[in-house]
């Protein structure tokens, strides 16, 4: 089974307590790219410009990702981010957003990619997202993701959006600006009604909350002794989640908690190193050795049993 996802693909300028990264690759696309192609094949959609070479692109190679879709603009520069994190790792202040190739993309899905089973919107300009929405035939999945740029500055394309999606993955603190609501449970309530079925509320350190119906399900993040940089943790939860579910024939919840799982252990191993430099060596053995651990991590057994 196949996923679109469009979505940045950048170079990021990023500061931690713990180091920092200049320039190096980055996008929403690219972490969910790289963390799907583990468990389905990608085809990605998106734009870089004249200074992403041939040296960059080599950390597609080798994997299942489909580059027909990622269109080169030589007169115009790569998405360009570049935010810091106090020792608070689950808040990113933004720095400098330069949108450049961006600004004017409009994508051409090509033929291959309309019948695909599972649409990830990652983060990206939600009227850009709509578009590549609508090249899509009849997708089994559409799910989706957003952040606070997006929500200030393109509220409606993203209600929009919403409203089309089946699921929606969305950080705490992005719930909380977007519905207004302090509550968790009942933010995540305010976005089924605009007609999604599953809401994905990332907690960063304290993991996530999967909302659908009546039903919720909590898994913590997998405590790790060394965190360096959580950029691109929430893309890569969406890249395990969403590469595993595309493998599924069935997709009940018991494969939606393992989705879960899967999604928190890709994201575990990103935040170990900046970037891109953990999940590039990772193989799909380790995630499932991890998947076990974090099995062990919450098992308990009630007294009656
Ligand atoms: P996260 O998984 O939420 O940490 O996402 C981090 C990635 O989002 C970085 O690699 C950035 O390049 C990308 N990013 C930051 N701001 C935006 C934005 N406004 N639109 C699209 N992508 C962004």
């Amino acid at each position: 089974m196949s996923i679109v996802v469009v979505g940045s693909v950048a170079f990021d300028s990023i500061e931690t307590p713990f180091g920092k990264a200049d320039r190096t690759i980055g996008g929403a696309a690219t972490y969910f790219s790289v963390a799907a192609s583990f468990f389905s094949s990608v085809q990605l959609v998106g734009v870089v410009g004249s200074d992403f070479g041939s040296e960059e692109m080599r950390i597609f190679e080798g994997r299942p990702i489909d580059l027909t879709g990622l269109t080169r603009l030589e007169q115009g520069r790569t998405f360009y981010w570049s935010g810091a994190y106090g020792y608070d790792l689950n808040v990113a202040n933004t720095l400098d957003t330069q949108l450049n190739v961006f600004a004017q993309f409009k994508p051409t899905l090509p033929e291959s990619y309309r019948n695909a089973s599972v649409v990830f919107l990652a983060n990206i300009d939600p009227e850009l997202q709509l578009e590549v929405l609508a090249q899509v035939d009849h997708p089994r999945i559409v799910a989706l993701d957003t952040m606070n740029y997006w929500i200030s500055s393109k509220r409606d394309a993203l209600a929009e959006v919403m409203k089309k999606s089946d699921l929606i993955l969305v950080n705490e603190g992005e719930l909380r600006q977007f519905t207004g609501e302090a509550n968790l449970v009942r933010g995540a309530r305010r976005i089924l009604d605009l007609g999604s079925k599953i809401v994905v509320v990332k907690r960063g350190e304290y993991g996530v909350l999967m909302i659908s119906g009546e039903k919720i399900f909590a898994a913590p993040a997998f405590p790790l002794e060394n965190v360096f940089d959580p950029t691109g943790a929430g893309d890569s939860f969406a890249g395990g989640f969403l590469g595993y579910l595309a493998s599924c024939r069935d997709l009940d919840d018991r494969e939606l908690r393992r989705a879960t799982v899967y999604g928190s252990v890709v994201a575990s191993f990103v935040v170990e190193a900046f970037g891109l430099g953990r999940i590039l060596e990772i193989s799909r053995d380790e995630i499932d050795s991890r998947f076990e651990e974090f099995k062990a991590l919450t098992h308990f057994d009630s007294m009656r049993s």
